[in-house]
């Protein structure tokens, strides 16, 4: 699980608002998908779930940490809700 197919920009991944998930064509004809809670905590490998290939995710992780900082609040009511 250590050898990347591709390495791709995060700018180049399709961003579902709803699921928070960034989506990525697949050779395989599925999508390689990250959320961005992972990306936030430093994953930055993007995975297909239809066949084992992997992509690496070029990003800025500054971007996702100052992000999360703005959206401290609503991760608190999810947390809430959760527990
Ligand atoms: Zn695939």
């Amino acid at each position: 699980m250590s050898v990347y197919h591709d390495e791709v920009e995060i700018e180049d991944f399709d961003f579902d608002e709803e699921t928070e998930i960034y989506y990525y064509p697949c050779p395989c004809g599925d999508r390689f998908q990250i959320t961005k809670e992972e990306l936030t905590s430093g994953e930055d490998t993007a995975t297909c779930p239809s066949c084992s290939l992997i992509v690496r995710v070029i990003y800025n992780l500054e971007d996702f940490a100052e992000y999360e900082e703005e959206s401290a609040a609503i991760t608190q009511e999810k947390n809430l809700a959760v527990n």
